[in-house]
């Protein structure tokens, strides 16, 4: 239903081919090309910002390794991530602590291991911060409205609201914490560019009346992740969002910007990724059905943990040609969750066999880190960087 050549050069396509065809299914092929081509891309398009790459997104090695060759910083949200991104060379200095639900311990790990910079959004957090990190740079998160226009929401969840920033920041001084600035996250595979404009200007009354009413010059804003990946539906391309988001920048705070820092997870490495998978079984649940039930060997446990509510519609290559129609599409496991796609209109040939592979294309971003240990006893797919 979709063509590979629409996100791959027939270069690119030929290299996936040649290294999967005699792999085990599920796994997973990323193109390490395709992530620096975009870390470079990104960086040329908002140049003054520092970009804090989101290792949740896809914490292989090799794709850390070479981000970091690449001058990129990293933002983490566990001691399981911190470990391996030191593990790898990645200096502290270049590492934030992301995550606003953190214990106490994890802090004075992040601390011994010289991290400073730090995301909160709670006081129990920033008092256990101050305890832990003492004199850390602390962003605080703004909960932010994204909950309709990002495929794959984070609001709610995180951040608190404006009159509890403007108390938190001040705390954090008291409290001997550097009160760095403010950060957001729109939404991952936010479609909605203007969900940026909000926040900025959220942003921009908050740093005025810190620096009026409580004399705190803010250094910093961070915009978070949320910028997309290429899937089915259509969405801007990136250098849309850059020029449209560095706009509404200079309108809120002139020619002269704070720091800015982003975190992308999904827009560096979601089209960099292809799952190969294979059909394990075809089905019709009765003699007049007039849908296809097609199984395959990768599901919700073991990779499409975004098809969750058909959150995140990625493009399906067949090599098999022919009248397609409409499929249901599921995984393999004993769980009726495990089910990819109903109601969304995917398509694959009627001559599809068990046994043919499936390939979903632009799965770099959230797929291996979503897959379960040993649900049903599938292992985890394996990634391989090519
Ligand atoms: C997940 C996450 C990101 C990455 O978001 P994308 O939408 O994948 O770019 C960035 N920052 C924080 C704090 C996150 O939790």
């Amino acid at each position: 239903m979709n063509n590979y050549c629409d996100f791959y050069t027939p270069e690119e396509w030929k290299k996936v081919l040649d290294f999967s065809e005699n792999l085990e299914t599920p796994c997973q092929i990323i193109l390490s090309d395709v992530i620096r081509k975009n870390f470079i891309q990104l960086k040329n398009s908002l140049p003054y910002a520092r970009i804090f790459y989101a290792v949740k997104a896809n914490p292989a090695p090799e794709v850390i390794r070479m981000l970091n060759e690449l001058g990129a910083n990293f933002d983490v949200a566990s001691v399981y991530e911190l470990r391996r991104v030191l593990g790898l060379g990645v200096s502290p200095d270049r590492i934030s602590y992301g995550n606003t639900i953190k214990k106490s311990e994890d802090i004075r790990e992040f601390y011994e291991a010289g991290i400073r910079l730090y995301v909160s959004d709670s006081e129990a957090d920033l008092r256990n911060i101050a305890k832990a990190a003492p004199g850390s740079k602390v962003f605080i998160r703004l909960l932010t409205e994204g909950v309709l226009t990002a495929d794959w929401p984070l609001s709610r969840k995180f951040g608190c609201q404006a009159d509890m920033i403007y108390d938190l920041l001040i705390l954090a001084q008291k409290l001997g914490l550097e009160p760095y600035g403010i950060s957001f996250h729109v939404g991952s595979q936010q479609r909605d560019i203007p969900a940026w404009q909000a926040a900025i200007a959220k942003v921009k009354n908050l740093y005025d009346a810190l620096k009026n009413d409580a004399g705190i010059t803010l250094k910093a804003i961070n915009m978070g992740g949320g910028f997309p990946a290429r899937y089915v539906e259509k969405n801007n391309p990136a250098e849309v969002y850059a020029a449209e988001i560095t706009r509404y920048l200079h309108e809120d705070f002139g020619e002269t910007l704070p720091e800015i820092i982003i975190e992308p997870g999904r827009s560096l490495v979601g089209d960099s990724g292809v799952l190969v998978t294979e059909v394990v079984l075809i089905a019709r649940k009765s003699r007049t059905a007039l849908e296809r039930w097609v199984y395959t060997d990768a599901g919700l446990f073991n990779g499409m943990m975004e098809t969750m509510n058909e959150s995140i519609k990625y493009p399906l290559y067949t090599p098999k040609k022919g009248v397609s129609e409409k499929v249901i599409i599921a995984g393999p496991t004993c769980d009726s969750v495990d089910t990819m796609y109903e109601n969304f209109q995917y398509e694959l040939p009627l001559n599809l066999s068990i046994g043919d592979r499936l390939y979903w294309l632009s799965t770099g971003a959230y797929t291996s880190s979503y897959c379960s240990v040993e649900f049903n006893g599938f292992p985890p797919m394996k990634t391989y960087v090519i």
